[in-house]
């Protein structure tokens, strides 16, 4: 898949293009330590929000269902967005083609990521990756 045993492996490793959370999880597993991806920026102009409890690990904020939703994006995220906006404010933004919904929008999926990574930092020293991908994938 990956010629990731060419690596020197006392030096960080950085792979591009990689945002999916599965991806994430297989990846960091294989030894690699950094990423650069325009996937959470590329889903938020859409309306595509990361979501840990969604299926995809993303809720479509353009659907309908959100129209009247005062919800933050995600009830744990302590990302500006979530602290401050609903899902019915964040649909209104992006159906008016607000540019601000955008930002906001990629405000919630880099700190989602940011956040994630955190995660996965702390239990590689704690109590494993396989364990907290196990947490991820049973909620989905
Ligand atoms: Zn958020």
């Amino acid at each position: 898949m990956f010629s990731f045993k060419l690596l020197a492996k006392d030096k960080p490793r950085h792979l591009l293009g990689i945002g999916e959370i599965v991806d994430i999880f297989e990846v960091v597993k294989r030894g690699i330590d950094l990423f650069d991806c325009v996937l959470p920026t590329r889903l938020a102009r859409t309306g595509r929000l990361f979501s840990k409890k969604a299926e995809r690990f993303r809720i479509h904020i353009r659907n309908e269902q959100y129209t009247n939703d005062p919800r933050p994006i995600e009830n744990e995220c302590e990302c500006y967005t979530c602290r401050n906006f609903s899902r019915a404010y964040l649909r209104h933004l992006l159906m008016a083609k607000k540019l601000l919904a955008i930002q906001l929008a990629s405000i919630h999926n880099l700190y989602f990521l940011e956040s994630l990574m955190r995660r996965i930092r702390t239990a590689i020293k704690e109590k494993g990756l396989a364990e907290l991908k196990k947490e991820w994938f049973s909620t989905t």
